[in-house]
């Protein structure tokens, strides 16, 4: 398999995870960790290995690797890879072309980066369905019936396929509790054939992240460090501070919209990160998917489903856990950019304008240039002024977009008023 992100934190899980199924790792990937993609090197000998900063190249020791450089070169890298398994735990929009890359070359693509979904899912959908279609009309050349998958026992319990979960494993872990309470494999457990159960709604959680518990007044100006001690989770600063804005929250909104083709996606705030997602059935019986925040699990899934089923534990759940479990509604006042839930999951491509603010102010806010007010702020006044904007199916109309959104967070953060 093929790690890209690999000295991040789901990176270095996911190395974890592959050395104890045994998994080779073909290729790593990542920013300017040098230091630690070095020791990587060391440990798994990897045939590629691939810088985005040629800043650092000096300091790389590849041994016996054969390396890349930049953004170009990792999807060198990718070309070049026999591997069948791309791991994308690149962080933000860093990651797109690594997505669209390894969907182009037709290769599974194990998906931390949410942001690719956000950014630019109708295009990734787009490239999928072509993808399937043309799988499909080879499958029926091959069987001489329409569809092969149709003839077997899953088909007469009339399960509707779902061509993006085919090609994309979700690892973020409510898409992943969703997938496994929706998903039914096929009864030869193939990857390629996967059917979904019927559902009325999808449920998520927030753990409501490291500010749940400030008074409303003292939110306005909590520091970088405040904001980075994440509650339950354990994760990259990016991700962190996203869950205190809950700009995390919409991501994974406009991520379940894409993966699981339905609006009616719903969130509520659980204390313990313990129940990560739930589901109502037609029956309007709920199924939920509890276990303890170790994304461990999900990337275990993602690298080799049959040892994650049959030899991979997380931590068991014990009883006074279950104590634990507490819901909320998500209060407005505290978190004001999810008043823009609905408005984002009627027009999801608005994901660009919202991930294009948000990672600009996000980097003033981590050179402590910006008060924790602005993060909400700009973002909203981005998606408010883009909100009538066309949903872009081209990259070019993406990245003009982006363009925007961009140049209009520069604006605003440079008449933010102070409070
Ligand atoms: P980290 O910040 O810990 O790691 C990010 C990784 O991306 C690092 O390896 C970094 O390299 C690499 N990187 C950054 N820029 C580039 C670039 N231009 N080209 C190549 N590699 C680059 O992030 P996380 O591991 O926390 O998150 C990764 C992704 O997974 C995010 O999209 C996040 O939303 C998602 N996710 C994370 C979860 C978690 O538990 N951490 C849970 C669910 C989803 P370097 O450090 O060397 O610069
Ligand atoms: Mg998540």
């Amino acid at each position: 398999m093929v790690i890209l992100g690999s000295t991040g934190s789901i990176g270095v899980n996911a190395q974890k995870v592959a050395r104890q199924f045994n998994v080779t790792i073909e290729a790593l990937a990542c920013g300017s960790n040098i230091t630690l993609l070095n020791k990587q090197i060391k440990e798994c000998n990897p045939k590629f290995v691939a810088i985005a900063d040629e800043r650092y190249l000096d300091m790389l020791q590849p041994q016996d690797s054969v390396v890349f450089v930049g953004e170009e070169g990792i999807c060198k890298m990718l070309e070049a890879c026999e591997s069948t398994k791309i791991l994308n735990a690149v962080v933000g929009y860093a990651g797109l072309s690594f997505s669209l890359k390894t969907i182009q070359l037709k290769k599974q693509l194990i998906l931390a980066n949410k942001e690719s979904l956000v950014i630019a899912g109708h295009l990734i959908k787009q490239n999928v369905m072509q993808y399937a279609k043309l799988m499909e009309s080879n499958m029926c050349k091959d069987s001489n019936t329409t569809n092969p998958h149709l003839n077997n026992n899953v088909s007469t319990i009339k399960m509707q396929r779902n061509f993006m979960l085919e090609h994309i494993f979700p690892i973020d872990s409510e898409h992943f509790s969703l997938w496994s309470l929706l998903a039914i494999l096929d009864t030869k457990e193939r990857l390629d054939a996967i059917y979904y159960k019927g559902f009325k709604n999808l449920y998520i959680t927030a753990s409501g992240g490291a500010l749940r518990d400030f008074s409303l007044d003292k939110i306005s100006h909590a520091t970088l460090n405040d904001v980075l001690k994440h509650p339950t989770w354990n994760m990259g600063q990016k991700i962190t501070i996203d869950s205190a804005t809950l700009v995390n929250k919409l991501y994974e909104i406009l991520e379940a919209y894409w993966l699981f083709d339905t609006k009616n996606i719903h969130a509520f705030i659980e204390r313990s990160s313990l129940v990560h997602a739930f589901i109502e059935s037609s029956n309007n019986a709920l199924h939920a998917s509890i276990s303890h925040a170790d994304m461990c699990l999900p990337i275990a899934y993602g690298i080799d489903r049959f040892q994650a089923q049959h030899t991979f534990c997380i931590t068991p759940l014990s009883v006074n856990d279950f104590a634990k479990i507490n819901f909320q509604e998500i209060d407005i006042k505290r978190y004001p950019l999810w008043a823009y839930k609905d408005l984002l999951l009627e027009n999801p491509h608005l994901g660009i304008a919202l991930n294009s603010s948000n990672e600009l102010v996000q980097m003033y806010f981590l050179q402590e240039k910006v008060p924790f007010y602005a993060l909400a702020e700009i973002n909203m006044q981005v998606l408010d002024k883009m909100k009538d904007i066309k949903s872009p199916n081209t990259l070019e109309s993406i990245l003009a977009y982006r363009q925007e959104a961009i140049a209009l967070s520069n604006f605003f953060i440079k008449s933010l008023k102070q409070r």
